[in-house]
């Protein structure tokens, strides 16, 4: 169970206690689907907001065991997807849900020092970086859009700045968001499932759904047993797909991380000794952080690895990185400076996309009593304390700004069916390695690969030609 990340080996070495499994027949007011950040966010806030609530998480490893511990631990905002919150939700609510999401990153500090969880929680920004000149201003429709209302949450950085301050002439500009924040991951999804035990939500670990029962009462099927219950919460993550209406509105892929040894030293000496968290601005993501301990944890967004077929997503989406050495070639192209320092793990995880990039939240085919929250699109760290707080109010039946938030709606077809899906799929995965590739080389992608890439779930950046709607009238040309 450690090798699925290097957090989580961390974080069960100080407690890898385990719930009991489940058996026989119990009754909830709430069930909830998954012990990751949305699960247990979303218990969590249930019991705040009606502690004689009986909530029961059903798990199928461990609490933190899925993404929420092996994720990159990036705690950002929504601001860089603002395009795309304002195309869905109209600006009054994107603009909310863009200061609700940056207010919920100093939420996640305050939450985890009330409750004692110390999981490195650390505010030192993030930075949204070029690293070839055809990203260089790929922000700038963003930040136009953000600054038409008066607001800036972005600071703009002198193209020396952005590499002395993050250590790497690879990075020819970039602007930084000071809001940002980055934790060990696996120790605020094991802190979370310690102060929702506290508080008296019933957990069972290693019991998998295998049936969603949607009777009059619908009954959450174990192998040894089942939970009746008045409301149903899927917080299943990539595993929600295995629902139909669920799977026609993302894609799953995989990223991946590896981690160097510890080289606090090495890392001041380069000027990158704080903890800004970086991403840059390619469609196969890079992104990268260091740690408490002074290691480099350095992520790619799927470019090779499993893609699940017909709804499964199996064990390949666990354990060590299938491309290590590809990631970590990544990493010495970025800092060719710290090409000696030792890989010492690497690991893998699922991505759930969306097709705008953000989650959506509703009723299981319009059913109120079976919720689900999915798509976090590999920003779910900070935005899934917001997810609890819309999935307990829609739990709760409440008509508040959370339930009637524009993120919640039903999913729509917006991929095709297999066997054409996973066909599909491939061919976009390939486009956009192609389109990354000839840019890191100067060139223009050709244009039936820069039309297939377009076909992919939107990134931070809308670039022309994109299918997601959100691409801006002009290209994005390079800064002057
Ligand atoms: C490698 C990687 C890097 C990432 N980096 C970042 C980052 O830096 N910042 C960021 O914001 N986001 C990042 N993400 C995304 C982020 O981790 C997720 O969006 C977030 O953790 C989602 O939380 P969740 O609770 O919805 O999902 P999960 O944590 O995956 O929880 C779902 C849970 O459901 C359980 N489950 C599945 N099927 C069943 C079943 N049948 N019965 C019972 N339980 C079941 C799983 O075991 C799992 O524990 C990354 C993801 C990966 C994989």
């Amino acid at each position: 169970m450690t090798r699925r990340s290097h957090w989580l080996g961390e974080a069960l070495a100080e407690d890898d206690e385990q719930a009991p499994q489940l058996h026989g027949i119990e009754r909830a007011d709430v069930c909830i689907v998954g012990g990751g950040f949305t699960g247990l966010w979303t218990a969590i806030r249930l019991k705040e907001r009606d502690p004689a609530l009986d909530v029961v998480i059903v798990e199928k490893d461990f609490c933190g065991a899925g993404a929420s511990g092996r994720n990159g631990g990036f705690v950002l905002s929504w601001w860089a997807k603002f395009l795309s919150l304002q195309k869905i939700c109209g600006e009054a609510e994107a603009l909310r849900l863009g200061q609700a999401s940056a207010d919920a990153v100093a939420e996640i500090g305050d939450f985890c020092r009330q409750n004692h969880i110390d999981c490195h929680y650390r505010r030192d920004g993030w930075l949204w970086a070029a690293t070839n000149e055809a990203q260089v201003g790929a922000w700038r429709s963003t930040v136009d859009a953000i600054g038409r209302f008066q607001r800036s949450p972005f600071e703009a950085w002198s193209p020396d700045d952005v590499a002395r301050r993050s250590g790497s002439p690879m990075h020819l500009a970039g602007i930084f968001e000071p809001t940002a924040a980055s934790v060990q991951p696996a120790l605020l999804a094991r802190g979370l499932r310690r102060v929702a035990l506290a508080r008296g939500v019933r957990i069972h670990e290693q019991t998998p759904l295998t049936r969603l029962v949607r009777s009059f009462r619908p009954q959450v099927v174990t192998p040894t047993g089942r939970v009746q219950a008045e409301t149903i919460v899927l917080a299943m993550n990539a595993w929600g797909i295995r629902f139909a209406a669920l799977r026609q509105a993302v894609v799953v892929g995989t990223s991946d991380i590896v981690a160097t040894a510890p080289s606090p030293e090495r890392l001041k000496e380069i000027g990158w000794g704080d903890g800004m968290t970086i991403s840059d601005g390619r469609m196969l993501v890079h992104y990268y952080r260091t740690t408490r301990d002074g290691r480099i944890a350095f992520g790619k967004g799927g470019f090779a690895g499993p893609m699940p077929f017909a709804g499964r997503v199996g064990a390949k989406f666990d354990g060590p990185s299938r491309h290590p050495s590809a990631i970590a070639d990544w990493l010495r192209w970025t800092y060719p400076i710290l090409a000696d320092v030792p890989i010492e793990a690497s690991w893998t995880g699922p991505i759930d996309r969306s097709k705008s990039g953000l989650p959506l939240f509703g009723r299981l085919d319009g059913d109120p009593r079976i919720l689900y929250a999915i798509g976090y699109s590999g920003n779910g760290v900070g935005p899934s304390a917001l997810g609890g707080r819309i999935l307990a109010s829609l739990a709760l039946g409440l008509k508040d700004e959370w339930s009637e938030s524009g993120l919640v709606r039903p999913p729509r077809r917006d991929f095709p069916p297999e066997p054409i899906r996973a066909i599909g799929a491939r061919l976009v995965r390939r486009a956009a390695v192609a389109k990354d590739r000839a840019e890191d080389s100067g060139r223009r992608p050709g244009r039936l690969v820069t039309y297939l890439a377009g076909f992919a779930p939107a990134g931070l950046s809308p670039f022309k030609g994109q299918k997601s709607g959100l691409a801006p009238p002009e290209p994005a040309g390079p800064d002057p």
